[in-house]
């Protein structure tokens, strides 16, 4: 199956759009009329450009307004495509891309609309050329795939056949199942697009929102499925609009654009295993199983204060590793890497980043499956040169640097803490700490879709709705992704400006990376007291915050006490309660949060975001941190 994406998905000029297709991994572009016009050379140097990189033009696009119109209308109208069909014959595509009409004269009439597709076919076979009829959602008369099929079909020519996009049958809620009614031979090209769920005018929709499949809502899969299912072999193709990846980085787009679909037919054969689409094979998604350990890039004095947080929270200082300067830190199903090393891919994190959660350790039910995986998807593989004795555990470069390794049992990878740290005698006091709850990247708001299709295509996971969190000196959104059981969490933050804490955070340390770390307690006003003793400095909350909470929540008012003696925030959802509290941000803006969840609560305290972050924000300016 051939995958293609129009030159209009991405930013640059015509020679950079086609350097990141290309680098990506496409086998074909579907050329817009725009991106010919705008460059500096003739269509033919064009079409020789194109070959050049490796590409085929598997469509030329769009001709507008052609069908249903009155003389002296109709006739003007087959003179434009004699035009556009001698652009394509110079070019070297045989496809063209015809959208149904939103002229104002177009008379509408299945069979008016049939008869001017079928004069135009046959003017397409006298060049062997092929015409293909696409339904916009907002056409006059022809908004729906299945009156573009049956115009297709009543025209009844060789060369002319139905274009399908996902994005104009999905965003009118049409069944994608009435797809299967159709011969494939009759579809002659497919366009995907997916897009967040939004109410709004469809044209305007289309234009600006569109995006990869499933960075959005649609139901891009089971419209993919039907597709399969009529026996159609031809292109697959992104045809995505949005503001936001018109001024992207090409490469970054174009690489996610052949993940997203590389990833969706895969989803497309596992759900139609009677269709053959004979894809490469590759495992299905990781299932995480939890957060194995996570490692910080350190050195100096930003090792010793983070190794005082550690000892604070009530971690052991239980191993250091057998050759490098790594030690394990620990406190119930929780491990923490201190990494000092002066050279290595570490060192370079911290050089690049200062202290910085450079590697994420996640138990998988397959290391080596879900490397290959990922490597399919366009993920690079990680690896550094190994010492003896130490075990070669697989990984992936994850997205802005940071590295991934996944452990399972079966290869004896778990057995990594007793091969390679050698222990040290320190009593496990710990404050109760069990697991790691969820970890917090923030990354610019443009990055978002990038890392969510990452965590969603590499791993079984579900997003939830974004959610805006106010700063006071901006807007963050954030999106969580998690596995079904909860045992593995992760909440995206993106920041649009670098006034707000996160976007401060991501000028700081130069990309986006872990901000904080929540560990996750049974008890968390036992946790809070160990932890005093400890003499760990909570972050303080306003007296009004608490003053408002008793307004908003049914509580007690010995439980509100103790919550404002502990600095401790709550929440509640339809299932259970919430409770929180959060270290003091060091240096870099990195923090740790404690919770507690009863009854199944599903959230990550979203409510009292904008509380957090004001009192964050109180105490590093009175540390004279900077401002923002
Ligand atoms: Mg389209
Ligand atoms: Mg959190």
């Amino acid at each position: 199956m051939k995958t293609s994406i129009a030159t209009v998905s991405i930013s640059g000029n015509l020679p950079e759009k086609l350097e990141a297709i290309a680098a990506a991994g496409f086998d074909g572009i579907e050329i817009f009329e725009q991106d010919l016009i705008a460059h500096d050379g003739n269509p033919r140097e064009v079409g020789d450009l194109i070959r050049s990189m490796g590409l085929e033009i598997t469509l030329f696009q769009p001709f507008r307004d052609f069908e249903g119109l009155p003389e002296p209308l109709r006739a003007k109208a087959f003179d434009r495509a004699e035009r556009k069909f001698d652009l394509m014959q110079e070019l070297g595509t045989d496809l063209v891309l015809i959208c149904s009409s939103c002229h104002p004269a177009a008379l509408g009439g299945i069979d008016r609309a049939a008869a001017d597709f079928h004069a135009l076919g046959e003017r397409a076979a006298k060049r062997n050329l092929r015409v293909g009829f696409e339904a916009l959602a907002w056409g006059k008369h022809v908004n729906d795939h299945r009156d573009a099929w049956e115009i297709v079909r009543r025209a009844g020519h060789a060369n002319v056949g139905l274009i399908l996009d996902s994005f104009h049958t999905l965003a009118r809620k049409i069944d994608p199942d009435t797809i299967r009614r159709i011969p494939g031979d009759k579809i002659f090209f497919v366009q995907l697009a997916d897009a967040p769920q939004i109410e709004m005018d469809l044209l305007y929709w289309s234009r600006h929102f569109r995006n990869m499949p499933g960075e959005g809502d649609l139901a891009v899969a089971d419209f993919m499925r039907a597709v399969v299912a009529t026996g159609y072999t031809g292109p697959i193709s992104l045809e995505i609009f949005n503001d936001q990846f018109r001024g992207g980085r090409p490469a970054t787009i174009a690489k996610d654009g052949h993940r997203s679909l590389v990833a969706l037919m895969d989803d497309v054969q596992r759900a139609e295993p009677a269709v053959e689409l004979n894809l490469p094979m590759m495992p299905a998604r990781a299932n995480v199983e939890g957060v194995s350990f996570v490692e910080f890039a350190t050195r100096g004095e930003d090792a010793n204060t983070l190794g005082t947080m550690l000892k604070t929270l009530g971690f052991t200082h239980s191993g250091n590793h057998i050759a490098k300067q790594l030690s394990l830190w620990t406190q119930g199903d929780i491990r923490i890497l201190v990494n000092c090393e002066t050279t290595g891919y570490a060192s370079s994190a911290y050089i690049m980043h200062g202290t910085t959660a450079c590697d994420i350790g996640l138990s998988v039910n397959d290391a080596k499956d879900a490397v290959s995986r990922a490597t399919r998807l366009g993920a690079k593989p990680f690896s550094q040169a190994l010492g003896s004795g130490e075990l070669d555990i697989p990984a992936i470069r994850g997205l802005s640097g940071s590295v991934l390794h996944f452990i399972d049992e079966t290869s004896g990878l778990k057995d990594v803490w007793d091969v390679e740290f050698i222990g040290s005698t320190a009593p496990q006091t710990g404050a109760g700490l069990q697991r790691i709850d969820h970890l917090a990247q923030t990354m610019s708001y443009d990055e978002m879709l990038s890392w969510s299709l990452f965590y969603t295509s590499l791993f079984e996971m579900r997003k939830s709705a974004m959610v805006d969190v106010v700063d006071p000196d901006g807007l963050v959104r954030s999106q969580a992704l998690e596995t079904d059981d909860g045992a593995f969490r992760i909440t995206l933050n993106g920041a649009e400006t670098h006034r707000t804490m996160a976007g401060n955070f991501l000028a700081d340390s130069f990309g986006a990376s872990v901000q904080h770390i929540a560990l996750a307690t049974d008890d968390i006003f036992a946790t809070a007291n160990a932890l005093a003793g400890n003499g760990f400095k909570p972050l303080p909350m306003s007296e009004n915050y608490y003053a408002d909470l008793t307004t908003r929540f049914d509580l007690s008012s010995p439980l509100l006490n103790r919550l404002q003696a502990g600095n401790i925030l709550y929440d509640e959802d339809a299932n259970g309660a919430f409770y929180q509290f959060y270290s003091r941000p060091d240096g870099g803006g990195i923090f740790f949060e404690i919770v507690q969840r009863t009854g199944g609560y599903a959230g990550y305290g979203a409510p009292n975001a904008p509380f957090r972050i004001a009192a964050q924000k109180r105490l590093m300016r009175a540390k004279g941190m900077p401002k923002s």
